[in-house]
């Protein structure tokens, strides 16, 4: 049974809106849906600009470190499993064609599901507006909506990141895959995460060349020197790339010095991307307190409580320090409990 709810009157109170789908959100799901909450999930737009229905797994090939997949998991099949598993229970969704409950889609993941417009915070029920015209007021939220991979934005690099054929932006995730075993990678970015990341797939590659834009180091002075004195890495200073090369399988870059505009090739098995991550809060409009870069802060470090009382916050949105499946997984728990018990305090459900 569809609920369409075109007139603003007749906006529905829903206990729990979920937005976001990625480990953070479905969990959160699963959770609040076996407390009886009966959740109602804005999974993102496919092709929208920010959300996508199951996050970023959905641009991930094999998870490795998931427990409870010993032989590993394609990310597209996992987030999918998730979603069944919140669909089991008593989970709605918003898709284009109104809330929609688990029986009721054969699409799965790949369902046309409603984004998240804009929310009012400033009025209780909160009020929230989906992109595809659904609107509805909510006593509580969690907010699951994850951060982006900052990216080159070159084709190839995008279509090679998507068929697993070399290039991630995540390589704690990624790199411990067979086909970087013994390889000669390629890290871009001058930050913490880049210094983590090609100091991890050291464990695995043969050498691993950092590219960085300019000639000095963004990231923490212990992290540099601890890179720069691991004989597998070599830092390309002045450097940027000009070009991923590969047809199914990365084989190698042009790069670009940035001072002399010379161009050259380089042979490489893999490109790590490590030049950021921009949180998705847009749609908040500054309803909630975030840090500099734009993460949620939460009021509280071992909840999930923000500034807003209500409000609770999951996953990479709020934790810009592990950016896991199982981490953002478990937040989104502890944002379900949280809601769950905040509501119940409350007299709200
Ligand atoms: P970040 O500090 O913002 O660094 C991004 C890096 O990517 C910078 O070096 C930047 O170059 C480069 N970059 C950005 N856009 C680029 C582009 N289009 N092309 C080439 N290079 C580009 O991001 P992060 O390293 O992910 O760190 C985020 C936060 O998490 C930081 O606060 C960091 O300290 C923290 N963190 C901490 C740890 C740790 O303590 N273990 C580990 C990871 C992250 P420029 O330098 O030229 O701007």
């Amino acid at each position: 049974m569809n609920e369409r709810n075109d007139s603003a009157a007749d906006r529905p109170i829903e206990n729990l809106v979920i937005i976001g789908s990625g480990p953070a959100g479905w969990t959160a799901a699963i959770y609040a849906a076996r407390a009886e909450l009966r959740p109602l999930v804005f999974p993102g737009r496919a092709m929208g600009k920010d959300l996508l229905p199951g996050g970023q797994l959905m641009l991930t090939t094999e998870v490795e470190n998931f427990p409870g997949f010993p032989e590993g998991i394609n990310g597209p099949e996992m987030m999918q499993q998730f979603f069944a598993q919140a669909m089991r229970f008593d989970t709605r969704v918003v898709s284009d064609d109104g809330v929609k409950r688990g029986k009721d889609l054969s699409g799965g993941l790949f369902t046309p599901f409603q984004n998240v417009e804009s929310v009012d915070l400033s009025r209780r029920p909160f009020q929230i507006k989906g992109d595809g015209g659904h609107e509805c007021r909510a006593h509580a939220v969690v907010i699951a909506t994850g951060a982006k991979a900052r990216w080159l934005g070159q084709d190839n690099e995008q279509r090679l990141a998507q068929t697993g054929g070399g290039v991630s932006a995540c390589a704690v995730c990624d790199g411990a895959l067979p086909m970087f075993r013994d390889a000669e990678l390629a890290v871009v970015g001058g930050g913490d995460s880049a210094i983590e990341e090609a100091t991890y797939l050291t464990k695995f590659a043969r050498k691993v060349y950092l590219i960085h834009r300019r000639d000095e180091l963004r990231a923490s002075k212990i992290m540099q020197e601890r890179a720069l004195q691991n004989p597998k890495i070599e830092v390309l200073w002045n450097t940027v790339v000009d070009e991923v090369l590969g047809d199914e399988k990365i084989t190698g870059l042009k790069l670009k010095d940035t001072k002399s505009g010379k161009v050259r090739q380089m042979p490489i098995g893999g490109l790590f991307l490590a030049i950021g991550h921009t949180p998705i809060t847009g749609f908040l409009n500054g309803q909630l307190a975030t840090d500099e870069a734009g993460y949620i802060k939460l009021a509280d470090p071992y909840r999930t409580t923000t500034s807003v009382e209500g409000v609770f916050a999951a996953g990479d949105v709020a934790d810009h320090v592990y950016r896991q499946a199982i981490t953002a997984a478990g937040m989104g728990c502890k944002a379900a409990i949280d809601a769950e018990r905040w509501l119940a305090e409350k007299g709200l459900a």
